[in-house]
């Protein structure tokens, strides 16, 4: 007699298998410097150092915000600041990367490449060159403690001259061997445009680092084309609203430009109404490269592995397509060789 084979039970549903994201080995591409601090610690250190916090900070956390018109944008970059002003001594900076990496550790983040602009920090810490110095020494002993490789992403604030962001890009490029490994373009792209960048940009790409401008996020896609066609992006923050344009999508395919998709940050700034309105699905099935990414936990109040649910529950992606997308971050990401192969057999391994 043949030894019975398992066989469902007749009435038994068959449920897809439902992995753990937390444990999807996954890099992280998009996420700010002061927006990835934990709150816990922004309420610690407020209190330490005399900061009020206004109630959207506190109680009401996290805030409700709408920056699809410029007040609400303006209440956003407002609280920013309120948040930066903790960060009061070198040791704050160091703890805010160490607890950032073991976060991104909890969570699977295998590589994480950090965005600041120095500007926001260099008249506490002595100047834009000793700000970069202290990132860098903070995320070499970040990554030292939890095994998640650190890169850092400069960014330009596009509100300003745009011969301070060549300042930036010249900075950025005399790091690029010490761990600065791309140069990005942040804040309200209603007030500067791609276009007027291209000459920092142009200074970045030449020097060897990764273009990885926001766009796309607050404007269409004719900012998206901006940052494609004049920055050179590889690439870029948000860039969802390319999918209101076939051709330019097409286009971002064919480069094989990544898209940080930040869900739960386009919720937060109004940018989509719910998480199943972020365009995932559809960018998605066009065959773009995405990498998930949490934009500013501390203002959106998720992180992470909370991208990968939106994107089960939300746009019903299974385990294999988040497989895929994490890969796609891994891919997209200015990880050495050797943590690249690891973290994709790791990802294998996940599935398996
Ligand atoms: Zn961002």
């Amino acid at each position: 007699m043949e030894a019975p084979t398992a066989v469902p039970a007749p009435h038994a549903p068959i449920r897809p298998a439902r992995r753990d994201v937390t444990t999807l080995p996954k890099a992280h591409l998009h996420l700010h410097f002061t927006g990835s601090m934990r709150h816990s610690t922004l309420v610690e250190l407020a209190k330490e150092r005399g900061v009020h916090l206004p109630d959207a900070l506190v109680e009401d956390w996290p805030p409700k915000l709408r920056a699809t018109d410029e007040r609400g944008w303006f209440r956003f970059q407002r609280l920013y600041d309120i948040a930066r002003s903790v960060l009061q001594t070198p040791e704050d900076m160091r703890r805010l990367l160490r607890e950032t990496a073991e976060d991104e550790a909890s969570e699977g983040s295998g590589w994480l490449e950090i965005q600041v602009d120095p500007s926001g920090y260099a008249s506490r810490f002595g100047g834009l060159t000793p700000t970069v110095e202290l990132v860098l020494d903070a995320a070499r002993d970040a990554e030292a403690a939890t095994g998640v490789g650190i890169g850092v992403v400069i960014a330009a604030n596009r509100t300003r001259h745009p011969l301070d962001a060549k300042t930036l890009a010249r900075l950025a490029v005399r790091y690029l061997d010490q761990g600065v490994v791309g140069f990005g373009l942040s804040n309200d792209e209603r007030r500067g445009r791609a276009y007027d960048f291209e000459g920092a940009f142009r200074i970045a790409k030449q020097g060897g680092l990764l273009s990885a401008p926001h766009g796309g996020e607050l404007l269409g896609p004719a900012s998206v084309r901006e940052c494609l066609d004049t920055l050179e992006a590889d690439r870029i923050g948000h860039g969802v609203r390319a999918i209101e344009d076939r051709r330019l999508l097409e286009r971002i395919v064919e480069r094989g430009v990544t898209l940080e998709v930040c869900p739960a940050s386009n919720v937060g700034l109004g940018v989509a109404s719910t998480a199943a309105d972020v365009p995932v699905r559809a960018l998605y099935e066009a065959g773009a490269s995405l990498a998930l990414g949490a934009d500013d936990p501390l203002l959106f109040g998720s992180r992470l592995a909370r991208q990968y649910e939106l994107v089960r529950t939300e746009h019903g992606f299974t385990d294999q397509e988040l497989a895929d997308l994490a890969k796609q971050s891994i891919n997209g990401s200015a990880a050495p060789e050797d943590v690249r192969t690891r973290l994709l057999a790791k990802v294998d391994d996940w599935l398996a």
